[in-house]
């Protein structure tokens, strides 16, 4: 049985009205016999995880924050505690996603910080790695990659390290239209899962990709054996192709 996780990014888009619309149509459109291998999880703007949490009470559905700081409290003006996204609801973050990365200059061991802290907690972080188009075209995607994960699985316990999921987002495929192709998504799967393999036991780390997923190509993404999932920007904020993605996976999993 094949097991995938299927996320939903809505970056900085929804109002409050919006997001609690896009969360009960994502729940009354769930199959009610959703695969126990599927899980579904949704990453609103923070101020919005409290609602979204409330209207997925009790269902499958989980939610997430997009980011959190790697302090625990304190006076970080405009930052996210992990306390603060458990305490509304919250049960997973993304982290050194691209935009934060590119946008705001977060370093892999600002990255690394941010995963070691939220490995104490009871949040599930999902690391956020990639290479630019300019660092592919220089054939560096694989240093990029090792950097990005040595730079984490360095600082962290072997036993914390096996909660971690991966999500594989090639920043030349995010919000461009242009997704990987499945062997360039396979290829850098399996790359990423041999060399996790350096540190922990890898064979069930769930590794996300992310780029440019639409509910045309997520079939043949999801077929791929290294593929675990999709993390899913723009095709996210309509729940008609969210529906859709998740029952590609519903299909496969089962
Ligand atoms: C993302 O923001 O993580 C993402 C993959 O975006 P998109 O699906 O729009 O490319």
């Amino acid at each position: 049985m094949r097991q995938y996780v299927i996320a939903g990014n809505w970056k900085m888009n929804t109002v409050l009205s919006r997001a609690e619309e896009l969360a009960q149509e994502i729940k009354q459109g769930i199959s009610q016999s959703l695969h126990s291998g599927v899980s579904v999880v949704v990453f609103p703007p923070s101020v919005f995880i409290h609602p979204v949490a409330q209207h997925v009470q009790g269902t499958r559905i989980k939610v997430g924050a997009q980011n959190c700081s790697n302090e625990p409290y304190g006076a970080f003006t405009g930052e996210i505690s992990t306390d603060m996204i458990t305490s509304v609801g919250g049960e997973y973050t993304l982290i050194g996603h691209s935009e934060r990365r590119v946008i705001y200059k977060e370093s892999n061991e600002v990255v690394a910080a941010k995963v070691k802290h939220v490995l104490t907690t009871s949040l599930t972080p999902v690391l956020c790695i990639g290479e630019t188009l300019q660092e592919r075209q220089s054939g560096q995607t694989w240093t990029v990659l090792q950097q990005q994960l040595d730079a984490v699985y360095t600082q962290i316990d072997k036993t914390s390290a096996e909660n971690i999921i991966i999500a594989y987002e090639p920043v030349w495929a995010i919000g461009t239209g242009v997704a990987a192709t499945k062997v360039e998504a396979q290829e850098a799967h399996n790359f990423i899962r041999k060399y996790v393999g350096n540190y922990i036991d890898s064979t069930n780390t769930m590794i996300l990709y992310g780029g440019s997923v639409t509910a045309d190509n997520a079939d043949q993404l999801l077929l791929q054996p290294d593929i675990n999932g999709a993390l899913i920007g723009g095709a996210s904020l309509k729940a008609e192709t969210f529906l859709s993605i998740i029952a590609t996976a519903n299909k496969l999993a089962g």
